[in-house]
């Protein structure tokens, strides 16, 4: 070989996708492939799709139009450029993109990324390669574990997949289809890859999965354990100071988990928890399996339990049959929760899903519009939660150098970005700071006093 294949990845979507692309980094990079930014110059392109946002399949091959062009640069200099198309739309249209887009070499679905050395070897092989299945062996036994170096150089905040899938089959979602059943990984696999990530630095992990509060992983004693009782046992490991998961359902929120909260002070007090709707009519025709009174119930306990958390969550406006009343519904949510944030959307049919074939289908302007006033009172609601911080002294976590020499750039307990006056050194540490100024997407703030670390804060010891 002569010297190192440069690969070239691009992520669309959720943070499982961003580990997902990681993991495919890690599975090449023994094979001799490092990781570059650009992609002209690139001898492999990995697009790592989503099917979530809207006209996520045309905004894949409209990428591939311009990556067409760069094959066509290289063919001519004499190099291979081998492009390949992976996660969700790569699942859900298979074979259907080589037809559209023939500079695509290789589709692979979200089960298939440990294959990854195979298929690029038939690929190179016979021309052309497609796995799409669904596989009965677990994809995480055979995914490679990034080197200790790598890790360093990602930084202090790291992903950890603990379960794929979902069976809970909303209206408008295709993850049932392209992720399948919903599989969680043993509890033993999870350790091992968390004790990897701290031994290299890292300090904060983040459990992520499509649903990931339904956790069910064989534990060591062979029994299922819950989302409450791996986050205990993950607390008690050294080196890590901080726990998030994600995305959770309002349903799969139990007793224990929401004890988890109160009694784990590495479990950061923030929950992305997706409610889609206000309106108990509209969650019915999302599949949702939950009222508007279940949820505002879920969060009442979890408030109970901890009286700062901060709550996200995710939106759909113009479902099928959403009347004007049905959002004002979830407008009056949004006023009674209180979220420090949200990720909003227009509802755009996936083929395949119920959602798609319903007649009754919101006109575009309609949702347009609705939209434009979703995100006002998120904004709003988000503007508030972050005045009530102004003033405030919290631990936060720094992860990078900020825009301007002499600024450094963490995240609070709320996940909130904050930008801080202060050393590079503390990159790596978490530092309590006070927060004098806030913008629309972070908070700034001074350094309350020099960076400890007590035995003591690191919570319960192993
Ligand atoms: S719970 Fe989430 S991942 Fe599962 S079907 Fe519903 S929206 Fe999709």
């Amino acid at each position: 070989m002569n010297g190192p294949r440069k690969l070239y990845v691009k992520s669309f979507g959720c943070q499982m996708n961003v580990y997902d692309s990681r993991r495919m980094a890690d599975t090449l990079a023994p094979r001799g492939y490092v990781e570059t930014a650009v992609a002209d110059n690139a001898d492999l392109i990995i697009l790592n799709t989503c099917h979530i946002r809207e006209k996520a399949a045309e905004k894949v091959y409209s990428e591939l139009g311009r990556i067409r062009r760069m094959k066509e640069t290289a063919q001519a200099e004499g190099r291979r450029l081998v492009v390949a198309v992976a996660g969700c739309v790569a699942q859900a249209e298979g074979k259907e993109i080589i037809r559209r887009a023939p500079a695509v070499d290789l589709v692979f679905g979200p089960q298939s990324y440990h294959r990854l050395p195979d298929l690029l070897a038939r690929a190179e092989r016979d021309g052309k390669a497609v796995d799409t299945e669904f596989p009965v062996d677990d994809k995480f036994d055979h995914l490679a574990a990034p080197s200790q170096a790598v890790i360093r150089a990602r930084g202090v905040c790291a992903f950890v997949t603990v379960q794929e899938g979902c069976d809970k089959f909303c209206t408008f979602c295709v993850v049932p289809y392209t992720r399948g059943a919903e599989i969680s990984r043993p509890v033993s696999k999870i350790l091992a890859e968390v004790e990897h990530l701290a031994a290299a630095g890292v300090r904060e992990i983040s459990l992520i999965g499509q649903n990931v509060n339904a956790y069910h992983g064989e534990g060591p004693d062979g029994q299922p354990w819950s989302m409450a009782r791996l986050l205990e046992r993950i607390a008690r490991m050294n080196g890590i100071d901080r726990l998030r998961y994600t995305t959770s359902h309002p349903r799969d929120m139990d007793d224990d988990l929401i004890a988890a909260h109160r009694d784990l002070p590495k479990v950061m007090p923030h929950l992305h928890l997706p409610v889609q709707s206000g309106s108990d009519r509209v969650l019915a025709a999302m599949n949702r399996r939950h009222t508007r009174a279940d949820y505002l119930d879920v969060v009442a306990r979890l408030r109970a339990a901890r009286g700062d958390l901060a709550l996200t969550s995710d939106f759909i406006v113009g479902f099928p049959g959403e009347t004007e009343s049905d959002f004002a519904a979830t407008l009056s949510l949004i006023d009674e929760i209180g979220y420090a944030g949200a990720f909003s959307f227009k509802y755009s049919a996936r083929p395949g899903t119920p959602g798609a074939d319903m007649e009754n289908q919101v006109a575009e302007e309609v949702k347009s519009e609705r939209l434009h006033r979703l995100q006002a009172s998120i904004d709003r609601s988000q503007a508030a939660f972050n005045r009530r911080c102004l003033g405030r002294t919290f631990e936060v976590l720094f992860e990078r150098p900020g825009r301007h020499d002499g600024q450094i750039v963490g995240r609070s307990p709320y996940l909130q970005l904050v930008q801080v006056e202060a050393p590079a050194s503390l990159i790596g540490e978490t530092a309590d700071v006070t927060i004098t100024d806030i913008a629309r997407n972070s908070l700034f703030g001074t350094l309350a006093h020099a960076p400890v670390r007590e035995p003591a804060q690191l919570g319960a010891g192993a």
